[in-house]
């Protein structure tokens, strides 16, 4: 695997693959990097001839200072894992590299930012499409792989790819989860055991109230989540929606031929996790 440290070089490397009629493959990570991450790899190996990860914690994404401070930074592992699964490019570039002096950028995010996270983590997605955008602009890849972890940040770089032109195909990727259920997360290093202990109960929850549907009203399905999970000590639902995937608004109804998706942020110790479900109604 080759290790690239500035645009320049990304940029003459993009070229000469292009010339070469190859199909580029790009993986964007802010590293610490777990299976979650590796399956995008593998999809990306997968579905096109030359796979570009890139490792860059990007700052105008944390709204949370500390976060951001906090965030694992592990490179030397990360580097040993895209290497063991043969990534052929790694780009790591730092903060000039991707924002030189501007980021000052506004992105039209067809207010797909508004709910969830977008409204837990005010300015976190435009921090999001700044950097993937910029990364874009340099990688120019074929297809892009983004977990279905991040559900609303996939479909807002969807947004953004179609209003800017962008001339990449998004792929979605699945959650890939931990045997007890837990979606894989750089951030589960930083839970005591404890709280890594509790943290399942986030997806077996999810899961229990989807087979709910047929009896319980959204409203009562809701409820019966936010208290379940709120009942154990250690966690703590900052939100948890019912949301039609495509535009993500709440759905106050089940009404069959949408497409549902379940979606919650927990708080425990000073960690959130994300996760969401697929449902049938
Ligand atoms: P991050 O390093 O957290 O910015 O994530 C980089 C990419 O990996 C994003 O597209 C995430 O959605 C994806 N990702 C993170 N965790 C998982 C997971 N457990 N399963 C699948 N994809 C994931």
């Amino acid at each position: 695997m080759k290790k690239i440290y500035t645009r320049d070089e990304c940029k003459k490397i993009i070229s000469s693959v292009k010339q070469e009629n190859k199909t580029i493959g790009f993986v964007p990570t802010m590293g610490a990097l777990h299976k979650g991450h590796l399956s995008l790899i593998d999809n990306s190996k997968n579905q096109t001839d030359v796979t570009v990860s890139s490792i860059f914690i990007n700052p105008t994404q944390f709204n949370d200072k500390s976060d951001y401070e906090k965030y694992p930074r592990t490179l030397e592992s990360d580097l040993k894992l895209l290497d063991e699964i043969s990534c052929d490019y790694v780009f790591i570039p730092d903060y000039q590299d991707i924002y030189k002096n501007d980021r000052n950028t506004t992105y039209d995010l067809g207010n797909l930012d508004k709910n969830m996270e977008g409204a837990y983590r005010p300015g976190h997605f435009q921090g999001v499409a700044m950097v993937v955008d910029r990364l874009f602009d340099i990688v120019r890849p074929t297809k892009a792989f983004f977990g279905e972890k991040d559900f609303q940040q996939l479909q807002i770089i969807r947004h953004m790819v179609q209003s800017l032109g962008h001339q990449v195909d998004i792929v979605p990727c699945p959650i890939i989860r931990e045997d007890d259920g837990l979606a894989m997360s750089s951030r589960n290093q930083r839970l005591s055991g404890k709280e890594r202990k509790n943290a399942p109960l986030i997806y077996q929850t999810m899961r229990e109230a989807a087979n709910r549907i047929e009896k319980y009203s959204v409203q009562e399905v809701k409820q019966h989540v936010i208290r379940t999970i709120n009942q154990n000590p250690l966690l703590h639902v900052e939100y948890f929606e019912v949301i039609d995937e495509n535009t993500l608004e709440e759905v106050k109804r089940w009404e069959g031929g949408k497409d549902l998706r379940f979606c919650i942020a927990v708080i425990t110790g000073n960690i959130r996790l994300i996760d969401n479900i697929k449902i049938s109604s």
